[in-house]
């Protein structure tokens, strides 16, 4: 009796040390852990091997977003799924596509179409917010304003500042390949690529989980030809084997928009190595 006490005292002290904050997404979590210090747990909602496309969410993923000090999502137009486990929270929620002056990039992005048909759904917005840094930077402004509990000190001018800094960086290490050909297979960097200036890639199927057509394959291999496309950005879900038959000649660089694949890393830091990716990718296609 006396340790259940112990360990009654155990947790109840564990718990006003650390509050838990979850994202939905990596990303988002990965800029999380750049403000907030160490007496804040961070946690990612979406475990690496679900698939992001077709969000399914267990009891105790939805038991996370009802127990956490903080939840920060993309919002229901993009994480249908989601909304009825936010709507029955009591604590503090923030959802990226509320705030005002939020980048929004049109695209035919077919990414939930379970979801597309319904009220709900926004056919025409490019689902994949989190890789605009001017929404994290907002995102950064809206989480000290409305959850400074935690705050790292400096916070969040000093991470605004480095993400300017970074995109400095980032426009000369891509200057001089903002004309070279290159092939996506969903294509989710358009946040990405089209601030830094980088040109509209040849796209294999706007569904994730579905190959282009018969019709479409021949099209894209002929334009691929055409264009001497030599470099392909391959994120986790794309078909790699299509991917080879329809560029031969390609470079195949594997990067995750989701950075599933760095769990630990700061957000500007992950970034640098989406930007080193393509321009290794995009030098190799300049041939
Ligand atoms: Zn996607």
């Amino acid at each position: 009796m006396r340790s259940l006490w112990l360990v009654m005292l155990m947790m109840l002290s564990a718990q006003a040390m650390s509050q838990t904050l979850v994202a939905s997404v990596e990303p988002l979590a990965k800029v999380l852990r750049g403000l907030y210090g160490d007496q804040v747990q961070v946690v990612t909602l979406l475990q690496a091997n679900q698939n992001p496309h077709q969000l399914a969410l267990s009891p105790r993923q939805a038991m996370l977003v009802q127990q956490a000090d903080l939840l920060v999502w993309l919002g229901e137009t993009v994480e249908a799924p989601l909304a009825p486990l936010v709507a029955r929270r009591q604590g503090p929620t923030l959802a990226l596509l509320e705030l005002e002056g939020v980048h929004r990039r049109e695209g035919d992005h077919d990414h939930d179409h379970e979801h597309h048909d319904s009220d709900h759904g926004d056919a025409t917005l490019d689902p994949h917010l989190w890789l605009s840094l001017d929404n994290m930077m907002l995102l950064a402004g809206a989480l000290a304003q409305r959850y400074p509990q935690g705050l790292n000190q400096g916070e969040p001018d000093r991470w605004q500042q480095a993400a300017t800094t970074r995109q400095g960086h980032h426009h000369q290490a891509l200057a001089g390949l903002s004309d070279i050909p290159w092939l996506s297979y969903h294509h989710p960097w358009g946040y990405l690529t089209e601030t830094l200036g980088l040109a509209e890639p040849l796209v294999v199927s706007r569904q994730l989980d579905a190959g282009p057509g018969s019709r479409r394959f021949v099209e894209l291999a002929s334009q691929i030809r055409d264009q001497q496309v030599r470099c392909a950005i391959r994120e986790p879900e794309a078909r790699a084997a299509l991917i080879t038959r329809l560029c031969p000649d390609c470079q195949i660089h594997p990067l995750d928009p989701l950075g599933r694949d760095y769990p630990e890393l700061d957000y500007l830091t992950w970034r640098d190595r989406l930007v080193e990716g393509f321009k290794a990718c995009l030098q190799a296609g300049a041939g």
